[in-house]
């Protein structure tokens, strides 16, 4: 049976001392849950982050890397700053790194591995446009994206990727894809999955939902049978309401 996974994803938001703030708060909300319960924070806030997540069943992760281990790259972070600080996730391939920073399906499968090398896990992020949506070209989008994010990977790595479908029009958008669409594109993905890596290595892999998931609907999306939890970007801003879709069987 996969666990839940229910990442938040701040994006450019939270000071530290509102990072401190946010995870005394929910460290007590959130201590009996089963579900595996990720921040993925600005890079200014990872240590600040992990140090109120001491002893917390709280995972913390960046929201970006660069693939490479050092080197001339002004304003970067490597794989090996963020594993030398115990950060334990990392999102790659944000549909919003893809459109705004030149994020391509190539860089995405260098920190993809490179995230692997050092024992990170990636939560590496797929998703259609609204126009190839509507040009039935959904399953063929992020069946591609996702081939090409896990290429070079053995078994066990593929295995401990997590994938955030993402359909890039309902982030931030307050459109959710129905529970049922939502489910039948994860089945897609993990269909590809099997046929690159086997069925036993496609049932282990974690593969999230993402695209405007708060309270009121993270129980239907979370109780397909595909649906392995959510990435979740404007509602993981207010501890009330994370909290509420980490406990959400309630
Ligand atoms: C995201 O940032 O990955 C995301 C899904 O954002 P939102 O929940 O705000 O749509």
């Amino acid at each position: 049976m996969r666990k839940k996974v229910i990442a938040g994803n701040w994006k450019m938001n939270m000071l530290p001392n509102e990072a401190i703030e946010y995870i005394d708060k929910l460290s007590k909300l959130v201590k009996d849950t089963t579900n595996e319960v990720v921040l993925c924070v600005p890079y200014i806030d990872l240590f600040y982050a992990l140090l109120a997540a001491q002893n917390t069943n709280i995972k913390i992760g960046a929201q970006n890397m660069h693939f490479e281990e050092k080197g001339a790259y002004t304003g970067e972070i490597s794989p090996q700053m963020l594993k030398s600080i115990n950060v334990e996730y990392v999102i790659i391939g944000h549909s919003e790194r893809r459109q705004y920073y030149n994020e391509t399906d190539e860089t995405v499968n260098k920190k993809v591995n490179a995230a692997h090398r050092v024992g990170l896990k990636p939560i590496v992020c797929v998703g259609e446009t609204l126009e190839e949506r509507e040009n039935g070209k959904t399953a063929e989008i992020i069946t591609e994206q996702t081939k090409l994010a896990l290429e070079g990977l053995d078994e066990e790595q593929v295995a401990k990727t997590i994938i955030a479908y993402e359909p890039i029009w309902a982030i931030g958008t307050g459109k959710t894809a129905t529970s049922e669409d939502a489910n039948n594109s994860i089945k897609e993905i993990r269909k590809e999955i099997a046929r690159n890596y086997g069925q036993e290595t496609a049932n282990r892999v974690i593969i999230q939902y993402g695209g405007s998931v708060k309270a009121e609907n993270a129980k239907e999306l979370f109780s397909m049978s595909d649906i392995d939890g959510g990435l979740v970007g404007g509602a993981s801003l207010k501890v009330d309401e994370f909290n509420k879709i980490i406990h959400f069987e309630q």
